[in-house]
Order: structure tokens, then C-alpha cells, then sequence
């Protein structure tokens, strides 16, 4: 099949994204070279133009799950991205994500629940949000908050987030079960690039609206951050919804590997254009006669 061929590793991958950037039992977060691009040989100048050749792929990838959606297919891919502040979520939706055709994407950004979601169960606004058939589902922050910010800041008792590993596995397994693709992507800045980078929000005015005090006072709980990051690596990468672990102070690198994850995670859905429910033979005769 075409999409195959089109699917096909690119030689400076000396290993495939999926597989140089899956979790291990072994991962440790105070560990990860941030700076590095697992599985990639290439330079900058590789990694953009090789970002741009692969959106195309992943955009016709992304057609075809579209048209199947409108056929009836109930399968979609949901794309997770967590990651402290100024990791790069916005950056990956635009540039990654904006490769494909807005009208089969459902993003979602969350933020501190409002009041109402603070009524319901941590999941009730996660639920809402899932990618209908044929979508391909994008979550800025997720579920994962919710034993992230909510553990580091002990918004709740330890024996509730506590829980939540467990809640999360089971919750993914009947997504995936129902025909959801989860593409869980945790992305790592050092905390010298997050300074480098906020440091520039507040030196350019078209960055300011970016630049958020509480993300000063949040540098000093890193260790913290990192205790939760390592406990979700640990706990919730199971094999029906691994996580990827993204190093990401090299934006090109993180970008161009999210679109493999993408692209490796739409080709496995083995999809094909749905086929018509009309005569073709008969419709181009009707066509040539009107
Ligand atoms: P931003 O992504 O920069 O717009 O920031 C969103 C903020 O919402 C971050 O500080 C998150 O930690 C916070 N947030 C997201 N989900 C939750 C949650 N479930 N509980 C508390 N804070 C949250
Ligand atoms: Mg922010």
C-alpha cells in the first residue's frame, strides 16, 4: 500500500522515534539529557526540512482517519502532551499539529478547573473532550495534572492522587479498548533552558501574554516536579498506552519526533481511503450526460 512506503524511516533515524523515545522500567527523569536527540542523527537544518517533508505525511495520514471518521470508523488518535511550563506544548500544537487539516483536529487546552469542573470528578472534563471517531484528539496538559500540580501542591490528600495512577490505567485501557490511539508525550526542558526561555518572554512584548509570575514560584518546587514526573513515568506507562519521554531544548528535535510518534501512530490503524457507496461507472455516465 502507498502509505507505506510513505511511512518508511528516514536513514539519519538510527532509531525509530517509537523506539528511542519509549519509556523504560529504568527512565529517570533527573536523568534525561534534555539537550539530546535520541534515535537522530541529523543536525537543525535535517530536522526542518525533514519536519517539513514528514507533516506531509502525517497530514495525508491524518486525511485518511478524517475520511474513515466520515465513513463511519469509530477509531481516533489522542495526542497527550504534558510538560512543565515553557517545555514547548503550544509550540508542538502549532507546528506539529498544524501540519494537518484543522477540521478532523479537537484540541484542548486545560487549565485550573473552573468551579464547575471542580464539582465533578477530576475526569468528568477529560471525558468531555475525547476525540469523536475519525478526530485526531490534542491535549495541552490532561488527566495527568491531577497527580502533577495536584500532588506537588498537595491539592488533595496523598491516599486521593494516590489512587489516581490506578484510576488513569484502568480509564486508558477502555479508551483504547474503545479504539482510541493514546500518543502520551512527556516533554523535558532543563531548568536553565525554562530560565533562558522565560527570560525571553519577559524581554519581548509579544511574549509577555506567555509569561506567568506563578511560573517563577513554581522553579523553586522542581525536585518536586520531578519526584511527580518520575512517579507517572513509573506508574502509568503501560503497554496499551506507553509514554514517550521527549527531550525538548532543542525545539526542532521535539517537534520532528512528535510527528513520528504521530505518523507511527496513525499507520498502525493501517487505514485506506473508505470506498465508495456508489456506483462510479454509473455516476461518471450520469456525469458526462448532465
Ligand atoms: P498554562 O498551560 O500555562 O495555560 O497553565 C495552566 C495551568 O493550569 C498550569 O499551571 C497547570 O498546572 C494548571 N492546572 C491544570 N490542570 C490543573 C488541575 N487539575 N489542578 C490544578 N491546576 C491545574
Ligand atoms: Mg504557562
Amino acid at each position: 500500500m502507498a502509505t507505506r512506503d510513505r511511512t518508511q524511516q528516514h536513514p539519519l533515524w538510527t532509531t525509530p522515534a517509537v523506539e528511542a523515545l519509549r519509556a523504560a522500567p529504568h527512565t529517570k527523569v533527573s536523568e534525561i539529557d534534555t539537550k539530546a536527540t535520541p534515535g537522530f542523527a541529523g543536525n537543525k537544518t535535517d530536522g526542518e526540512y525533514m519536519l517539513e517533508e514528514r507533516g506531509a505525511v502525517l497530514s495525508a495520514l491524518q486525511e485518511m482517519l478524517y475520511a474513515n471518521g466520515r465513513s463511519g470508523d469509530k477509531r481516533s488518535v489522542l495526542l497527550i502532551l504534558q510538560g512543565m511550563d515553557t517545555a514547548g506544548k503550544g509550540g508542538m500544537v502549532r507546528h506539529v499539529i498544524g501540519q494537518v487539516d484543522p477540521q478532523g483536529v479537537d484540541h484542548t487546552a486545560f487549565g485550573v478547573p473552573t468551579p464547575e469542573e471542580k464539582r465533578h470528578h477530576y475526569l468528568w472534563r477529560i471525558n468531555k473532550a475525547l476525540p469523536r471517531g475519525g478526530q485526531l484528539g490534542v491535549f495541552d496538559r490532561s488527566h495527568y495534572e491531577d497527580v502533577l500540580v495536584v500532588r506537588v501542591h498537595n491539592l488533595v490528600p496523598p491516599e486521593v492522587w494516590g489512587g489516581r495512577y490506578q484510576e488513569i490505567n484502568q480509564f486508558e485501557r477502555e479508551l483504547v479498548y474503545n479504539g482510541t490511539t493514546l500518543v502520551k508525550v512527556a516533554m523535558f526542558v532543563s531548568l536553565g533552558e525554562q530560565k533562558r526561555r522565560l527570560a525571553e518572554r519577559l524581554a519581548r512584548r509579544d511574549k509577555h501574554w506567555k509569561y506567568n509570575p506563578d511560573d517563577v514560584t513554581e522553579r523553586a518546587l522542581w525536585p518536586q516536579y520531578q519526584e511527580a514526573y518520575q512517579a507517572m513515568l513509573d506508574r502509568t506507562s503501560t503497554d496499551h498506552a506507553p509514554w514517550y519521554v521527549v527531550p525538548c531544548d532543542r525545539k526542532w528535535y521535539s517537534r520532528l519526533a512528535v510527528t513520528e510518534l504521530m505518523i507511527d501512530a496513525l499507520s498502525r490503524l493501517e487505514l485506506d481511503w473508505p470506498s465508495a457507496e456508489y456506483d462510479i461507472e454509473v455516476e461518471k455516465q450520469r456525469l458526462a450526460r448532465s
